[in-house]
């Protein structure tokens, strides 16, 4: 799986969220996506994910036109998970996962037990098999969570679009889901809002603001005191850490000065 994606545009009526923006990723890359609130990375990832149409640019799967494809070919290229809170209806949890089958059927198509089977493995590989009968509205966050992630295994795709997945958990949440997806050895493109989550994932990092790509490159490169301050407009003290080997930041209030 290659995505590439270039020069894309796109506005809500008068305002103009990506002006440009090129950007790719390789097979088996985890890809962060990280710029200030507002800065269009959600947008960007509805447009990949057909959520919206770009105005103008190009985005190619393994060098096909994913503007041009059918929604159920490009459904079938790419799992989707976003915030926790993304789900607002009541079902219950396997009922959840098995929508990770619907690309792969034909309209009224009921699971069969090869679908069953897929749903009850996903289930088991997040730890979720004693959850399947619960209402999905009822699990904590980090439930939640797992259960979207369930239904994209379900699903059998590659290639994962996933928007800020731990905004709202709590920190062992955050790198368990973070853990299970780099386990799947999937090609990842996320946004992320923690800069410390997304220097210990992702194997390349691109910035937008206002819409545009303003850096890109390894966190290492890309997450440099120098450049956060350009960026977000904050003081901090970057050091790599010596366990995990990745730069680790430490924001700094008003008044600390290194
Ligand atoms: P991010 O995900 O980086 O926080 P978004 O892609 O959500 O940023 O937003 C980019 C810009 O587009 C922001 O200025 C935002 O206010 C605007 N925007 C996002 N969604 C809509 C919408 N549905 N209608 C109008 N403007 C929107
Ligand atoms: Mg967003």
């Amino acid at each position: 799986m290659r995505l590439k994606v270039e020069n894309l545009h796109y506005s809500y009526g008068e305002s103009d969220a990506l002006k440009g923006v090129s950007f790719f990723v390789n097979e088996g890359e985890f890809v962060g996506l990280i710029g200030p609130n507002g800065s269009g990375k959600s947008t960007a990832l509805k447009n990949i994910y057909r959520g919206l149409r770009p105005d103008k640019g190009s985005i190619e799967i393994d060098g096909e036109n994913l503007l041009t494809m059918s929604y159920k070919n490009s459904a079938l290229k790419m799992a989707v998970v976003g915030q926790e809170n993304d789900v607002p209806f009541d079902f219950m949890v396997e009922e959840i996962v098995a929508m990770g089958r619907t690309p792969h059927k034909k309209l009224f198509d009921l699971d069969d037990e090869h679908d069953k089977e897929i749903v009850h493995h996903a289930l088991e590989h997040l730890g979720m098999e004693s959850m399947a009968k619960k209402n999905y509205l009822h699990l904590s966050g980090g439930e939640k969570q797992r259960v979207i992630i369930a239904r994209a295994i379900a699903q059998e795709s590659d290639f994962y679009i996933l928007d800020e997945p731990t905004n709202h958990l709590d920190i062992s949440y955050q790198l368990q889901i973070f853990d299970f997806i780099k386990r799947l050895n999937v090609t990842v493109l996320s946004a992320i809002h923690d800069l410390n989550m997304a220097a210990l994932y992702c194997d390349r990092l691109y910035v937008l603001k206002k819409g545009e790509i303003v850096l890109s490159g390894s966190p290492e490169e890309v997450l440099t005191e120098e450049n956060i301050y350009n960026v977000y407009g904050v003081n901090s003290s970057v050091t790599k850490n010596a366990l995990t080997g990745k730069v680790s930041i430490s924001f700094l209030p008003a008044g600390v000065n290194k």
